[in-house]
């Protein structure tokens, strides 16, 4: 498998590249929008073809390009099945695999970030979506976010991968690239070491985190696969506009 994370620096969001080598088929995992020129001239670089976008969820800080990447490429968009999204055209369910030429993606439900969040495990990587950060871990308390639902989704799914499954996520505010399950499991500061449930629930009750900027005008264009929705101010523009060049992740 081809495999290349690809860094966007507005949301310092992740995009995963996944190729087949025998078929050329390509999927990306969470493509931002002012990025869609940038991830596409990264197929065609490897002479791939953009066969499906996928979303690990509903984002609240960037607009996917899912939709825009179809328009440009005829490519489909595969989404979780609970999101019930009529603008998706492959429902991807927890436990049943998702395969595009020859790469088999093994899509896990992982609530608690968001209650349709999905993980996906693919040779021995796990992208881990807003579920589990390097060191950290998405904020549950939008989008029917629920800390303990978040603290069994990583305990008991993606932490009984094997422990040297590769961790990608979503995010990484701090220019850290990969991890692995051995690594969250043991050093994790919130859902790490045995942490109990308790003690990861008032670490998530006490972020205080300030109200997420995009979130009302992400929220309903990702609903929509992708599109920037009107009314969006001058200052926000940015995560509708595109750009041509980032820090490669
Ligand atoms: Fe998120």
């Amino acid at each position: 498998m081809i495999f290349r994370q690809l860094f966007e620096p507005i949301s310092s969001t992740y995009t995963y590249l996944l190729g087949c080598e025998t078929t050329g088929q390509a999927v990306l995992v969470d493509t931002v929008l002012p990025t869609w020129q940038r991830d596409l001239a990264e197929i065609n670089a490897l002479g791939l073809k953009l066969a499906y976008t996928i979303d690990t969820h509903i984002h609240a800080d960037h607009i996917s390009a899912a939709r825009k990447l179809k328009q440009e490429t005829g490519s489909r968009i595969a989404h979780p099945a609970l999101d019930r999204l009529p603008c998706a055209d492959e429902a991807l369910e927890d436990g049943r695999p998702f395969t595009f030429g020859g790469v088999t993606i093994m899509p896990l439900h992982t609530p608690g970030h968001t209650d349709n969040h999905f993980a996906y495990v693919v040779d021995r990587h796990v992208l881990t979506g807003d579920a589990l950060l390097i060191d950290g871990c998405g904020r549950t308390d939008f989008q029917n976010g629920d800390a303990p639902t978040l603290y069994r989704s990583v305990h008991h799914k993606l932490f009984t991968l094997p422990d040297d499954t590769l961790v990608y996520p979503a995010h990484d505010y701090q220019g850290r690239h990969v991890s692995s399950i051995a690594q969250e499991k043991t050093r994790n500061p919130r859902l790490g070491g045995d942490k109990p449930l308790a003690e990861f629930v008032e670490i998530m009750a006490n972020l205080n985190l300030a109200y997420p900027k995009f979130i009302d005008y992400a929220v309903p264009g990702n609903r929509l696969c992708g599109e920037c929705p009107p009314g969006v101010p001058d200052t926000l523009q940015q995560y509708c506009e595109q750009i041509a060049e980032s820090h490669q992740g």
